[in-house]
């Protein structure tokens, strides 16, 4: 089997196995406002990954002795369905969404002016209905604009996505195939206004200049993205404001 998909070609005359070039984002919707007893949310539909976003807060936090004098706490928690994949996950906790977990709680404790609300928290609930590779750039994506839809104040949205490099091109939001069979996947998350890089992670190896091309298509994407996120906030609130 391994040695099966070892062999198997993922781009084909400079095409993707499912149908896109090097540099070509999946479809991706997003929709806020979604879920009525949340201070904020949003949907996002992104290739086959599907991900709800509930944000609660600022509220008191508690037990007390966790209160911040100073800030608020972010506290976001991850968590993928146990029917998001083909088999079956182990529903719960794991080392992987603890992981996620901690990555976005530290990106967004940067984007929120976390000064403002001191002694509380703002819980962030990330929950993957279907997974389908870069489950963690849509949670992120999605969880700014919930956020926003709360009224969280923060220095900018803030967009994610992941390059990488399969059969030794760089492909950029890599789908779950060339996921598994590809040599290097690098989400990045960023602060469009000051081009801040809030989240970086490498899983493989890139050289120096491949991970310069693919820094700057991560970059190119994410502000594509940016784009996407403030258009879902301006659907759902132009005819409030107006
Ligand atoms: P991301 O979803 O951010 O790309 P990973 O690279 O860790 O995170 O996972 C890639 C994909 O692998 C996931 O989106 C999901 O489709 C699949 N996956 C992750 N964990 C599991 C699991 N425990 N069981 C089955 N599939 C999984």
């Amino acid at each position: 089997m391994n040695e099966i998909c070892k062999e198997k070609k993922l781009i084909v005359n400079g095409v993707r196995s499912d149908n896109r070039k090097p540099d070509e984002l999946r479809k991706i919707d997003i929709k806020a406002n979604v879920l009525k007893r949340a201070d904020g949310s949003a949907y996002i539909e992104w290739g086959e990954n599907k991900v709800i976003v509930g944000v609660y807060g600022p509220r008191e936090a508690y037990p007390k002795h966790i209160q911040q004098p100073n800030k608020a706490i972010v506290n976001c928690k991850y968590n993928m369905a146990s029917f998001s994949v083909l088999e079956r996950k182990r529903p719960g906790p794991d080392r992987r969404s603890v992981e996620i977990s901690k990555i976005i709680s530290e990106v967004f404790e940067y984007a929120i002016f976390t000064e403002e609300f001191p002694r509380t928290t703002i819980d962030i609930f990330i929950e993957v209905l279907e997974a389908d590779a870069g489950t963690r750039c849509a949670g992120i994506t999605a969880a700014s604009v919930a956020l926003a839809d709360a009224g969280i104040p923060m220095k900018d949205l803030v967009p994610a996505c992941a390059v990488g490099k399969v059969d030794g091109t760089i492909v950029l939001d890599l789908y779950k195939e060339e996921d598994n069979l590809g040599e290097a996947d690098m989400p990045i998350a960023i602060l469009p206004r000051t081009k801040d890089v809030l989240l970086l992670q490498m899983d493989g190896n890139f050289t120096f200049d491949e991970f310069e091309k693919a820094f700057h298509i991560g970059i190119d994407a994410c502000m594509k993205i940016y784009e996407m996120q403030t258009n879902a906030l301006k659907k759902e609130y132009t005819d409030i404001v107006s």
